[in-house]
């Protein structure tokens, strides 16, 4: 269906103002960055602790990583030739007083101060797994690995969409082995996300999918993907019904990270990988919709579910 812009526009602003209004998200001021209340929180939790719960029998490690990632990681990666207009780059001041006082001047002038900073050695994270492969160098042991992963990540995509922040959680179960390893994990996943989400009373469709690679380039790249069929994502409607919102994706990976940082199988291959990640508030927003703005008020088994 082609929605015209103001349609969509609208229907992002009014779920945006009925979620401020009823005190779930708490404007910052910045297109998607928010302050969340406890309400939200308590619902998030509930489901995030859904998924841990039901993928218990996977036995994946757990392990978690801050928000920020090291600058050398993220350039062995093409996030910057393909998601160049999503990065956040960490800077601060390393100058001396001096210097300070120039900055000080500068910002009392109105001029650009941040010219006077300097790149430190972080990134913000772009996706969860990002900072796992990194430390995956190597030998991996026999049967591979399965590992649990919960962090913030950011992307500079400001958008009055509720669905579309900056800074957001994701909860990604990514695992590193062989080609049917990987594919398995994936094929696993879309069986179990459903479940997890169908679970809390969402009925999510799954689709093929692409990520907005940038540029002329990259619309080649999202048709390869495409049509190798190496993403797919589980949406429903939030904001809107015309144009429903992923809330969990499904990513295969080929070979690439196990190139990028020298990952192998014990049979000495080059390691593939593939990760699913539900996006915390995404599903949260979609439960606020199906269910309404209030939990005690939700279906029981649903309230069960989440621990509510
Ligand atoms: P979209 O197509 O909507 O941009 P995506 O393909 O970029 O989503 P992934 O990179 O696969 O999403 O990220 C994993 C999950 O993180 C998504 O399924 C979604 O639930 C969530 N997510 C992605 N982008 C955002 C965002 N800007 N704000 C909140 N959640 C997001
Ligand atoms: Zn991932
Ligand atoms: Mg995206």
């Amino acid at each position: 269906m082609c929605l015209s812009h103001e349609v969509l526009t609208a229907a992002y602003q009014g779920f945006l103002d009925q979620l401020t209004d009823a005190g779930l998200l708490i404007p910052s001021g910045v297109p998607g960055v928010y302050g969340h209340s406890g309400v939200f929180e308590r619902v998030l939790e509930g489901f995030d602790q859904s998924i841990t719960r039901r993928s218990a029998h996977l036995n994946a490690e757990v392990i978690r990583f801050p928000g920020v990632l090291n600058r050398q990681h993220y350039l062995k990666t093409s996030h910057i030739e393909s998601f160049p207009d999503l990065m956040g780059s960490i800077h601060s001041f390393t100058g001396n007083e001096r210097d300070h006082l120039g900055l000080l001047q500068k910002r009392a002038d109105g001029e650009d101060w941040t010219q006077d900073l300097k790149p430190t050695q972080l990134m913000l994270t772009p996706a969860t797994c990002y900072p796992l492969y990194p430390t995956a160098t190597g030998t991996l042991r026999e049967g591979g690995r399965t590992v649990d992963l919960r962090s913030f990540v950011f992307r500079h995509e400001p958008s009055i969409d509720p669905c579309r922040m900056q800074m957001f959680r994701m909860h990604e179960a990514v695992r590193l082995g062989s080609p049917e390893q990987a594919l398995a994990h994936r094929g696993l996943w879309m069986e179990l996300g459903k479940e997890i989400l169908n679970a809390a009373g969402l009925n999510v469709e799954c689709v093929v999918a692409n990520d907005p690679f940038f540029g002329r380039g990259g619309r080649v790249m999202a048709v390869s993907q495409k049509e190798q069929s190496l993403k797919f994502e589980m949406v429903i409607p939030v904001a809107t019904a015309e144009k429903p919102t992923a809330i969990m994706s499904c990513n295969y990976h080929l070979d690439y990270f196990g190139k990028a940082f020298g990952i192998h199988t014990a049979d000495g291959q080059v390691a593939h990988s593939a990760c699913m990640g539900f996006g915390l508030e995404r599903v949260t927003l979609a439960l606020f919709k199906t269910h309404g703005f209030h939990p005690d008020r939700w279906p029981a088994d649903v309230k069960h579910e989440l621990g509510l």
